[in-house]
């Protein structure tokens, strides 16, 4: 199926090259496809980077760093605050091409797009908002004085899931903080990516700010970025097990990073929950982003007495959702990124099956082109299946009975991942139990979704370190220097 003059014209719009120094530029290894999910074709060719490239893409930021540093705070929030409306108003025309990279149905790429403005226009807000603190020593003597100064350099690395939101969620801050960078997206996903640089370069963002490379051997090509003493803070979104990698590749020069990485989200509903609310937040927690989402709901623990009902719920909403090419009308559910993650949902879902595992909807993947999986619900988990302890990342949703309060809350917590939880109850107390009790960075209260870029995102335990989002989200990219005064004659004695 050839690509529709309307979609080959927003994908020409932009630029396939590398953004380094504020210029474009063709790629020293040539170029890579991107592929449409949907049909298995090619989109466009994207710049392939060589060591190189990456080289001078983080020369760029270094050397632009002094200067960006003392842009007067006002004149960096501007330039966010203009790229959040260029976002906003050409939301149609982004969204149609995070759909054609990335898959997902064009209402939630502008649902993302949204999601991902905000960013920039939360922190234009905080760019002026940089703090330091002035107190008298506790003898009364000397002041202590501490700033704020931004830490540098940044090295950002994102995944294909949330092509724009995961960047603009390290950027937006970074920027905010005078930090200069070096953007790595997915090779699956360059284009959003490539569309906000081109966007933050009209808003006014000097050259060598923001700098983009893509790559097809990502490892090979930010392994000695991350090893550079020119740079100053890995920011990472992606996968627990490169998360490592790149953890102890950071060891080096012990840098400064932050690491949003995989996870396994419980979602709990207790016997006194409103099913309703319930069954509507599993379906925006399971199917938002076709549950290709760290923040997925990964199993549902229920309640002995409604179990059985919430399942036949939800398997009739999933049942009835439209599944196919996201830029048709009324497709609710878009293909998964690619075979390989077709191919891991299915072996996830028959390891289930040959454990015991009732399929209640769905539980093959979809005849013809694309990667499609159905919308599928199975009954009757069994302890042994791995996705209880594995990340599907797919359309599938495994129900679990439980019994009591305890039991729910072990199996919860039954994970090396620790990104966020989800609480059905209408019992107040039980609530702030659970809450208190639960080892994520984040829960969902009677609510499917908790991404917002006011609040703080992150994980703990092994779905990694650090927080974006929120007052919290700027602070990664600030250091805080420490003065001690001596405001008077006499020297100073211990
Ligand atoms: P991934 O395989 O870990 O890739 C993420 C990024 O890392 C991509 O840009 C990838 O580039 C790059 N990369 C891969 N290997 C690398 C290496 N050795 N050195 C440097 N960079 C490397 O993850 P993904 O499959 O794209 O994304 C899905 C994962 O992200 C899931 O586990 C999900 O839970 C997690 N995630 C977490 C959050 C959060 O906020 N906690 C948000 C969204 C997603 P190439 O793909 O181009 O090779």
């Amino acid at each position: 199926m050839a690509i529709a003059t309307s979609e080959q014209t927003v994908v020409d719009a932009v630029p396939h090259q590398l953004y380094i120094g504020g210029e474009w530029r063709d790629g020293g290894a040539g170029t890579l496809p991107v592929e449409d999910p949907a049909t298995g074709e090619t989109l466009c060719e994207i710049a392939d980077a060589t060591n190189a490239d990456a080289d001078a893409a983080l020369q760029a930021a270094h050397d632009t760093f002094q200067d960006f540093r003392n842009m007067a705070p006002r004149e960096r929030g501007d330039i966010l605050r203009r790229a959040y409306d260029l976002i906003m108003e050409r939301q149609d025309d982004l969204a149609l091409l995070m759909t054609l990279e990335m898959g997902k149905p064009i209402p939630e790429s502008k649902a993302e797009i949204v999601y991902a403005a905000n960013f920039f226009r939360w922190y234009s807000e905080e760019a002026v908002r940089i703090n330091g603190r002035y107190s008298i020593n506790e003898n009364g003597k000397g002041r202590v004085l501490t700033m704020k100064q931004p830490i540098g350099p940044c090295v950002f690395i994102t995944p294909w899931n949330f092509p724009l939101a995961m960047g603009t969620r390290k950027v937006g801050p970074a920027i905010a903080a005078g930090c200069t960078m070096v953007v790595k997206p997915a090779k699956q996903t360059p284009l959003s990516m490539l569309a906000m640089a081109q966007i933050l370069e009209e808003a006014g963002l000097p050259g060598g700010v923001c700098n983009i490379i893509t790559a097809k051997s990502s490892g090979a090509i930010m392994e000695p970025l991350i090893k550079d003493p020119r740079t100053r803070k890995l920011s990472f979104t992606g996968s627990t097990e490169v998360g490592r990698t790149l953890i102890a590749q950071s060891a080096d020069q012990v840098l400064k990073v932050s690491m949003e990485l995989g996870g396994n989200a419980p979602f709990l509903i207790f016997e006194d929950a409103d099913l309703d609310l319930a069954v509507e937040g599993a379906m925006l927690a399971k199917m938002r982003n076709t549950g290709e989402a760290c923040t997925s709901a990964n199993r549902f623990h229920v309640h002995e007495a409604v179990a059985g009902e919430f399942a036949e719920r939800l398997a009739e909403r999933m049942g009835s959702l439209k599944v196919g090419r996201g830029t048709e009308d009324g497709v609710q559910v878009g293909p998964l990124i690619d075979d390989d993650q077709r191919g891991k949902v299915e072996e996830l879902v028959e390891d289930a099956r040959s454990k015991g595992a009732k399929v209640v909807v769905g539980g093959e993947r979809s005849d013809g082109a694309g990667y499609f999986y159905k919308p599928t619900v199975l009954g009757d988990i069994p302890d042994g299946a791995r996705m209880l302890s594995e990340e599907i990342f797919g359309p599938v949703a495994p129900v679990k009975g439980f019994e009591s309060e305890d039991e729910a809350i072990a199996a919860a917590n039954n994970t090396e991942y620790g990104l966020v939880a989800y609480v059905f109850t209408r019992d107040i107390n039980r609530a702030f139990r659970v809450i208190e009790s639960l080892e994520t960075g984040m829960i969902g209260f009677n609510q499917g979704m908790v991404s917002n870029a006011g609040a703080p995102f992150g994980g703990v335990k092994q779905s990694g370190f650090g927080r974006e989002g929120g007052p919290e989200g700027i602070e990664e990219y600030l250091e805080t220097k420490y003065v001690a005064m001596n405001l008077g004659t006499e020297p100073v004695s211990p």
